[in-house]
């Protein structure tokens, strides 16, 4: 298929410049708020040495920083035991300055991810993995949603495709990621079916789909010719190739050809996880100070 470069542009759906934009809203958002004498505070935690954790927590304060959003960094070691982050957390939830706070997972294994994600006070709770918050967003009037899920939904209202009535798919049920999106594309009134390693006959489900979303971490396991025509694909696989490339899990040139809108692998879902987080924690101190 020939594309012209024009089609490129409004196919690809551009999660880097999504968000820009929405950090761009949110800049202003902060400033107003300053007027206001609140200025919203994210303390990020972070135990032990993983490099891709590292990168992640030092991208977020960067992100931070840049909106007007105080920033504070909490680098523990590994050895660091649960009743210490348990305490450190507590510390923070009291802390009127910090309205978000983000407990960088994985955790190493001696501390327990459930306990801490509890121990978050849930109007603190950034990544929204609270269960309070998923209990609300389940129930249908959410507070704090979680960051990765809400990009995947920014991301398909930017492309002005109606949700309500469409036969959509997630692949992957985790609580971060394909549980969440799922509860809130049936919020949007579509037809969710939700699929898992164990789910059978996943081409033939997928060939069925108006909306795809992949959330599996398995390059490039959906195959480009299951996606149906004009279909749209929102890919959050981020899987390293043997070459060391990044990729999804869609294969995206041939999902490309079939697709009336896809997400690229790098530069769809990722830059909207740490905006999204930026604007819970927004939303988090307008909340606490009824602003
Ligand atoms: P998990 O490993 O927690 O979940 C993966 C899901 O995929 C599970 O539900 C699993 O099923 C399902 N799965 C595995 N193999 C298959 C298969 N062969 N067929 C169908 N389903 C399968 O991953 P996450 O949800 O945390 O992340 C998913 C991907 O998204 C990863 O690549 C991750 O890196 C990426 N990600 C990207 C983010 C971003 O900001 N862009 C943020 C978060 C994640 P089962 O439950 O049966 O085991």
């Amino acid at each position: 298929m020939t594309t012209t470069t024009t089609e490129t542009t409004t196919k690809v759906i551009d999660g880097k410049a999504a968000a820009k934009a929405l950090r761009a809203e949110l800049a202003t958002e902060v400033a107003e708020l300053k007027e206001l004498g609140v200025t919203p505070g994210l303390a990020v935690v972070l135990v032990g040495e993983d490099p891709a954790s590292k990168v992640y927590v030092r991208n977020k304060a960067r992100a931070s920083e840049e909106v007007g959003i105080r920033s504070v960094q909490h680098i523990l070691p590994e050895t660091t035991t649960e009743a210490e982050l348990l305490s450190l957390i507590g510390e923070l939830n009291a802390d009127s300055g910090i309205h978000g706070i983000l407990v960088q997972l994985p955790l190493p294994i001696h501390i327990n991810e459930a306990t801490v994600i509890e121990t978050i006070s849930a109007e603190k709770d950034a990544d929204g993995f609270h269960p309070y918050n998923m209990g609300r967003l389940l129930t249908g009037s959410p507070t704090l949603e979680p960051c990765t899920p809400l990009g995947v939904m920014h991301l398909l209202r930017s492309t002005g495709v109606e949700t309500a009535g469409k036969d959509a798919i997630v692949i992957g049920r985790s609580n971060i990621v394909g549980k969440p999106v799922a509860v809130m594309l049936l919020k949007e009134n579509a037809t969710v079916t939700l699929c898992h390693s164990k789910t059978a006959n996943l081409p033939e489900k997928i060939a069925e789909a108006d909306i795809v979303v992949a959330a599996i971490g398995r390059a490039e396991m959906i195959l480009g010719e299951w996606i149906k025509e004009g279909a749209t694909v929102i890919d959050v696989g981020m899987n390293r190739k043997a070459d060391g490339k990044l990729c999804g899990d869609v294969e995206y040139a041939e999902a490309f050809k079939r697709a009336a809108h896809i997400t690229p692998v790098p530069g769809g879902v990722g830059p909207m996880t740490i905006a999204m987080l930026l604007k819970n924690t927004v939303s988090a101190a307008r909340r606490i100070h009824k602003v």
